[in-house]
C-alpha cells in the first residue's frame, strides 16, 4: 500500500492538490489493476489519488450527435444504461466477457484505457465504436481518437498526471459483436479478441469498424480490413475473405496464455462469427 492516500473533492482540487504530493503517485479508480499490481510487488507508489467520485469523472451523458461516458463509471453501470444499451451495441455484447459481476461493480474504463494492456476488453470494444477519449491536464482539454491512445504493451499518450475525463461515442445506427476467446468460458483474459461494429445499407456495408484483443501490442484496429467491407454485401465469400484479410493484420505472440498461431487463426475464425451475426 502506498504511504498516503489523498481524494480530492472537484478536477480543480485535484490540480491544486498536485504539487504537494510525492512525485511517485498514481490514480485510484476502482482499483482492479492497481490494487492487485501491488499486492503482487509488480509496481508500488507513494501516493495514490482516488478520484472514484470526482463528479467531472462520473455519468453517462448525451448530446443529439453522441453518448459521453464518464472515466469513472463502474462497468455494470453501463451494462444498465438505457443510452450505452441503445447506442453502444459492441460495448455491450464485452461487458459479459469483462472479469465476473464483482469486478465489473468495480472496474471502470478509465482504468481499463490507461493501464494500456492490449487485452482490455472494454477499451477493445470502444476502438470498434469509434469511440473518442477525452482528456484533462490542469485546466488544459483534449480529445484523441482512443485507438491513438495506445502506443504499446503498457504504454499509452497519457502525460504526466493527465486524467481520462471520459469516452465519446458518436451515435450512430448499426450493429455490434464482441467474440472473445480465452481460457474458459468467463472470467478469464483473453486469447483472442474481435469487436465489431457495422453499419448497414440496403444490405451493403455503409462503415465496418473492427477492433482486436490480446494479438498486437495494443488494442488494434484493423484499418485494412475495415476499409474492405465498406460497400460489400455480407456475402459468406465476402465474409471468408474478410477473415482472410484481418489474419495478415495482426501480429501474435506466443505467451503463456496461447501460442500465435492460434490466436491469428482465432482472429479470422471470431470475425467470420461476428459477421456471420449481423446477416440473419
Ligand atoms: C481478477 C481480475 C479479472 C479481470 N478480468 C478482466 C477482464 O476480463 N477484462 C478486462 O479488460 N480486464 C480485466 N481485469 C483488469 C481490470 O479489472 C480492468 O483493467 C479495469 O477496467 C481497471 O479499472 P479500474 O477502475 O479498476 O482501474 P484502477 O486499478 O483503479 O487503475 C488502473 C490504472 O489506470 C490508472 N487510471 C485509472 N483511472 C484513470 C483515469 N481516469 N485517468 C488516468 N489514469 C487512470 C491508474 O492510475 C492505474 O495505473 C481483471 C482484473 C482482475 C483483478
Amino acid at each position: 500500500m502506498p504511504e498516503i492516500i489523498v481524494k480530492p473533492a472537484t478536477l480543480k482540487e485535484l490540480w491544486k492538490t498536485l504539487p504537494g504530493l510525492s512525485r511517485n503517485r498514481r490514480y485510484l479508480a476502482g482499483g482492479t489493476d492497481i490494487v492487485t499490481a501491488d499486492n503482487a510487488g509488480v509496481e508500488r507508489s507513494e501516493c495514490w489519488i482516488d478520484i472514484s467520485d470526482l463528479p467531472e469523472l462520473g455519468g453517462i451523458k448525451e448530446t443529439a450527435s453522441s453518448i459521453f461516458i464518464g472515466s469513472c463509471v463502474k462497468i455494470s453501470a453501463i451494462e444498465k444504461s438505457a443510452a450505452a444499451r441503445r447506442w453502444c451495441p459492441a460495448l455491450l455484447a464485452a461487458i459479459p466477457h469483462f472479469a465476473s459481476p464483482s469486478l465489473r461493480n468495480m472496474a471502470t474504463l478509465g482504468g481499463n484505457a490507461a493501464n494500456g494492456s492490449p487485452c482490455a476488453d472494454g477499451v477493445t470494444a470502444l476502438v470498434a465504436e469509434g469511440a473518442f477519449v477525452h482528456l484533462a491536464l490542469k485546466g488544459k482539454r483534449r480529445r484523441l481518437p482512443l485507438k491513438d491512445l495506445f502506443l504499446g504493451p503498457k504504454r499509452t499518450a497519457l502525460k504526466k498526471d493527465e486524467i481520462i475525463a471520459a469516452f465519446e461515442i458518436p451515435k450512430r445506427k448499426h450493429l455490434g459483436a464482441y467474440l472473445k476467446i480465452g481460457p474458459r468460458a468467463y472470467f478469464g483474459i483473453s486469447k483472442a479478441a474481435v469487436a465489431v461494429s457495422v453499419e448497414l445499407s440496403g444490405g451493403a456495408v455503409k462503415l465496418a469498424c473492427i477492433a482486436l484483443g490480446s494479438v498486437a501490442p495494443v488494442p488494434l484496429y484493423a484499418v485494412k480490413t475495415s476499409a474492405w467491407l465498406a460497400g460489400k454485401k455480407l456475402s459468406p465469400e465476402v465474409i471468408r475473405d474478410a477473415a482472410a484479410l484481418v489474419k495478415a493484420e495482426v501480429s501474435p505472440i506466443t505467451d503463456a496464455r496461447s501460442a500465435a498461431d492460434y490466436r491469428r487463426e482465432m482472429c479470422g475464425v471470431l470475425l467470420e462469427r461476428a459477421l456471420d451475426s449481423f446477416q440473419s
